[in-house]
């Protein structure tokens, strides 16, 4: 599972990634000014908390036998297993 301090490196290094192959692309000038970094600072913020909300409520594994990808109808029992509100169905996400 994806810790806060991980989703903020990625959200770093993909806004960083972005900087770097716009420079090599001859885009953007080696010699950054402080309305770059307003730029850069603000890329990562948008990529941690995005302007528009992202409106799936889906998970990535579905119920197997129903098919329910609604969140918050599929509980967690444990740290394997998830149980399906629609149909009953207890299973392993990602097996
Ligand atoms: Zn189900």
């Amino acid at each position: 599972m994806a810790t806060p301090e991980l989703t903020i490196a990625d959200a770093i290094r993909e806004v960083t990634a972005a900087v770097q192959q716009a420079i090599n692309d001859g885009y953007r000038s080696r010699a950054i000014d402080a309305d770059d970094l307003v730029e850069v600072l603000l890329a990562i913020a948008d990529r941690l908390d995005p302007p528009v909300p992202e409106t799936t409520n889906e998970v990535a594994f579905p119920c197997p036998e129903c098919g329910e990808s609604d969140v918050d109808r599929l509980i967690w029992q444990d740290d394997e297993f998830v149980r399906c509100d629609s149909c009953g169905t207890i299973f392993s996400p990602g097996e």
